[in-house]
């Protein structure tokens, strides 16, 4: 294997640069731009109750339209994003979108949702994340419990010392905080229960093997874990009937997924959420 990774690192250096090293850097000059030209936008994914089906709350998803590129992925931009050290301020303007479509929603007197926000590691890292947090409710004059922000569980288990500290430090705020991608990181089971977490997103990988023993039986082992942490847990990517079916046997109790919902503009959503009042 290291000689494997030797020999990849050798053609890495030496060789001419190769087409995904070429279409990163092409990537990073155009993302230095993105915000002034406002490419960047929102989508936002419903996450519904999984008993009454109502929408309880949404998921801000970041995208980037690029005049010529075309519509480019969060998984693809936002490690560049980070490298680049851009990711400050293009949270700064998710977190300021989000909270005020989160307002906008409230105050057109819609069904009140919670707003999910992504975190990436530099922006949880970042020693101004607080004030940053509570400057955009100010800002968008929204309640903290109207926000919910999202982290992963391989990011929490970095360094799990610091992040209950910054866990803790958030949720004096008032916001709610979800673990996102569980299952995909490797959890240590004492400090899960010492982060103040209110939310534990199953990641989708567990919903496509669900109707596999194996993927049933994890899944509510997964369910369980989060009960007796008196956590809400949401499967992510419930695409089908069979795995919503599944999944009401457990304890699950929200599902976010192309099954019910994709991510969609703002527009959309606020005639959804006209409907279900
Ligand atoms: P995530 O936070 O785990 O978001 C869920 C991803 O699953 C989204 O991909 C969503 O579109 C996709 N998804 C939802 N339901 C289904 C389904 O039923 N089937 C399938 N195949 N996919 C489904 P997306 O929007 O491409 O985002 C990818 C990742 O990029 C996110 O994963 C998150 O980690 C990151 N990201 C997105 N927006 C932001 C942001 O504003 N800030 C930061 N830091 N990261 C973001
Ligand atoms: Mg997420
Ligand atoms: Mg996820
Ligand atoms: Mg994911």
């Amino acid at each position: 294997e290291a000689k494997r990774q030797g020999y990849n690192n050798y053609h890495y250096f030496a060789g001419p640069m190769n087409a995904q090293t070429k279409k990163r850097l092409t990537l990073q000059h155009h993302l230095r731009y993105a915000l002034e030209r406002e490419e960047l936008f929102l989508l936002y994914q419903p996450q519904v109750d999984i008993h009454s089906r109502k929408i309880a709350g949404v998921e801000a998803l970041l995208r980037w339209q690029h005049p010529e590129f075309g519509l480019i992925s969060p998984s693809e931009f936002i490690p560049i994003v980070e490298d680049i050290g851009l990711i400050v301020p293009v949270g700064e303007w998710v977190l300021s979108s989000a909270t005020r479509q989160a307002q906008r929603w409230l105050a057109q007197g819609l069904s009140p949702v919670r707003m999910a926000v992504n975190l990436s590691m530099r922006q949880f890292n970042d020693p101004l994340l607080l004030q940053r947090v509570h400057r955009a409710l100010l800002e968008a004059q929204l309640a903290p419990h109207y926000l919910e922000l999202e982290i992963t569980e391989s990011l929490a288990m970095q360094d799990a010392e610091k992040t209950v500290t910054t866990l803790r430090q958030l949720k004096q705020l008032g916001v709610f905080l979800a673990l996102d991608d569980f299952g995909t990181g490797y959890s240590s089971l004492s400090y899960l229960s010492q982060f103040p977490l209110d939310v534990l997103k199953i990641d989708a990988a567990f919903i496509g093997k669900i109707q596999t023993p194996n993927g049933a039986n994890l899944v509510s082992a997964i369910t369980t874990l989060a009960r007796s942490l008196r956590m809400d847990v949401i499967a992510e990517g419930v695409e089908t009937k069979a795995q919503l079916n599944c999944l009401q046997r457990y304890a699950c109790d929200y599902v976010q997924g192309f099954y019910f919902y994709k991510p969609m503009p703002a527009h959309e959503l606020t005639v959804l959420l006209q409907q279900q009042c």
